[in-house]
């Protein structure tokens, strides 16, 4: 039976990530920051605060993992300007000392563990070029950004080590399970609350902004694929076409019945954010033809999937 560790389980792709992984017969192990959190049934959850707590490695020893998915991470753009400290913690030196302990088993022997990092567009900040593919200049504009960018370093370095590390450029996904702090979510969740009368306006920084959206479940299918790969190797996923928080807005407030979503949406300057892409695109050639992997729900079908989710939570 393969068996799989994945930090961050708790997390959108983290439980989406479980519930494919055991569908396939893996025994999946979980790290959960405290008990409270709900796990997906079946997962072997493993409490381990990675903010303060070095015992990762440990774990990945006492465990021996054939994969490792690290999911783990201060998620949120706009948290890591807050806690730019925490989040070099969670989304670089966590990295290092997971590729260390993998490292470690690897070199007494057993040579076969497969780690797979869930990178970020934004290692590229402002992109030098449109569409990005695994070649664009690393050229982070955030804390989460430049975090990312270190752990995305390190995996090259180890791999060139010989640990079989992969660093999977993941650009924006989204799903019902995405909390309120992304701008889809908080979108959605506005709508539907704005269409039954439970709420006047939705506040909002850049709408202008264009992000690649995808699909929740088809980027873990694509760390999956990644894993399973004859070789370890960095790959974009993305769907290659981009929208922009405002027909985001209007979108989903079309799919909600609210028609004058221009007279509902304030905009804030407070929520504006240094540094924001005004554009990311990311091109999936790469995974498409060596992973075989496609996105298969669309815009429209993204934001119908989390609006009527959202409605469906009101009534
Ligand atoms: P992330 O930037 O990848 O963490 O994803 P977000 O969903 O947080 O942000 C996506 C884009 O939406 C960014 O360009 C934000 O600047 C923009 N945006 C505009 N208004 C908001 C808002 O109210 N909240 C958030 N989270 N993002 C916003």
């Amino acid at each position: 039976m393969t068996r799989a560790l994945i930090t961050g389980v708790t997390g959108q792709d983290g439980s989406y990530l479980a519930e494919l992984l055991l569908s396939k017969g893996y025994e999946v192990h979980g790290v959960t920051r405290d008990a409270d959190e709900a796990v997906t049934t079946g997962v072997i959850a493993h409490e381990l605060d990675l903010a303060t707590d070095s015992a990762i490695a440990e774990l990945i020893a006492t465990v021996e993992p054939n994969e490792i998915y690290n999911l783990a991470a201060l998620s949120s753009v706009y948290q890591s300007w807050q806690s730019p400290a925490l989040t070099a913690r969670l989304n670089g030196a966590v990295v290092a000392e997971m590729l260390a302990a993998v490292k470690v088993i690897h070199d007494r022997g057993k040579t076969d563990i497969r780690f797979v990092q869930a990178s970020s567009a934004e290692i590229f900040g402002v992109p030098t070029e449109s569409p990005q593919n695994e070649q664009t200049t690393v050229r982070p504009t955030s804390p989460y950004g430049a975090a990312k960018a270190y752990a995305h370093g390190l995996v090259g370095a180890y791999r060139t080590a010989g640990v079989a590390a992969s660093s999977v450029i993941l650009y924006n996904h989204e799903s019902p399970r995405r909390p309120e702090t992304f701008v889809t979510r908080k979108i959605t969740a506005a709508a539907a609350r704005i269409s039954l009368g439970l709420q006047d306006t939705l506040e909002l920084g850049n709408v202008d902004a264009r992000r690649d959206w995808g699909w929740a479940p088809d980027y873990v299918d694509a760390l999956v694929r990644t894993a399973q790969h004859l070789f370890a190797d960095d790959f974009v996923i993305a769907t290659g076409v981009s929208h922009s928080v405002r027909e985001f807005v209007a979108a989903a407030f079309a799919r909600a019945g609210v028609d004058d979503w221009q007279d509902r949406v304030r905009i804030s300057d407070t929520l504006l954010r240094s540094g924001d892409a005004p554009l990311q695109s990311g091109d999936a050639s790469k995974a498409r033809q060596l992973l075989d992997w496609s996105p298969t729900l669309d815009f429209d079908g993204i934001v119908s999937a989390m609006v009527d989710h959202d409605l469906a939570l009101l009534s």
